[in-house]
């Protein structure tokens, strides 16, 4: 089981980030390569990323399964204001040359939202903005994640996913990251992922699936609101969760869990901890923890 979360990045880079997803039991892990809604970035530490990589290698971290995402500011589906759509562009490609400092293969992508300009236009303006991206020969790989269907958000349905797939020319630097919260909110039962699998498989091809984000829903299929539940704790449920991260279709794709904090309790509303440690855990038992919540406060209670 290739099982993580995501992580920070600090100034150290990627070591304090291993450091992090080793103390939750992780064995992979995705992180930001700064703030996700900002575009302040530090340069790439040699160093630390090389020190990061040598606790990699002695924990058994497969470097090939560790994830970057791109900050969700990068938006390559609207190209009304020129200038903001050549940034993305950019600053896409500079987070492309990020992750080839560092040695990570794959960075993940919300395909962007169209904000009023028609679907189809938007689409091909994604098309057009990964080509361009891709035209630097490259060894880091694109995913598309599969999206709520938020707003004007592209990539909501498979038609989207398969449509920008086919579009783009370098077939080897593209692939697509799975979101179950996302996917359930845009309408795909998870509860039945043998057949969401098929239909995929079917229509887009089940090796183009090079990550996974599993994440609870705090909403029903078809609610398109993308609002993450902890593992077990939401509309999915536990044991869907578990049948995907344990299908064997998918053994070699790392799954990363992007649940939110928990909250220390009514009286201390600022304090929140990470519930990755917890969730790891309940995972690897293959057992619903219904106390998981207790655990986590109890747990960084004694510890902080
Ligand atoms: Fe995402
Ligand atoms: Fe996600
Ligand atoms: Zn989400």
């Amino acid at each position: 089981m290739i099982i993580g979360c995501h992580v920070s990045f600090k100034k150290d880079c990627l070591l304090g980030s291993v450091k992090e997803a080793l103390d939750y039991g992780a064995n992979t892990f995705m992180f930001y390569t700064g703030a996700p809604q900002n575009t302040l970035r530090n340069p790439i530490d040699p160093l630390s990323t090389l020190k990061a990589k040598k606790i990699m290698q002695e924990n058994g971290i497969d470097i090939n399964k560790v994830i970057c995402h791109a900050p969700y500011i990068i938006n390559l589906a609207n190209n009304l204001d020129e200038k903001k759509y050549a940034f993305s562009i950019h600053f896409l490609s500079e987070e492309i040359k990020r992750c080839e400092e560092m040695g990570i293969s794959y960075i993940v992508l919300h395909p962007g939202s169209s904000v009023g300009i028609p679907r189809e236009i938007a689409l091909n303006n994604v098309v057009y903005a990964l080509n361009k991206v891709l035209e630097n020969n490259s060894s880091v790989t694109i995913l598309l994640e599969t999206m709520a269907g938020k707003g004007t958000e592209l990539g909501c349905n498979l038609d989207e996913i398969k449509y920008l797939i086919d579009n783009v020319v370098k077939k080897d630097n593209i692939g697509v990251c799975l979101d179950t919260c996302h996917l359930n909110d845009a309408g795909y039962d998870m509860t039945d992922f043998d057949t969401f699998l098929q239909q995929f498989d079917t229509m887009i091809g089940i090796s183009y699936i090079k990550c996974i984000h599993v994440n609870d829903s705090k909403n029903p299929v078809n609610s398109h609101k993308d609002r993450h539940a902890n593992i077990g704790y939401g509309f999915i449920g536990f044991s869907s969760l578990l049948k995907i991260i344990m299908n064997e279709k998918l053994r070699e794709v790392p799954k990363i869990l992007e649940t939110p904090y928990i909250g220390d309790s009514n009286t201390d509303k600022s304090r929140i901890y990470p519930p990755y440690k917890f969730e790891i855990a309940m995972i690897k038992k293959e057992e619903f923890n219904s106390n998981m919540m207790e655990d986590i406060r109890e747990y960084y209670k004694k510890t902080s």
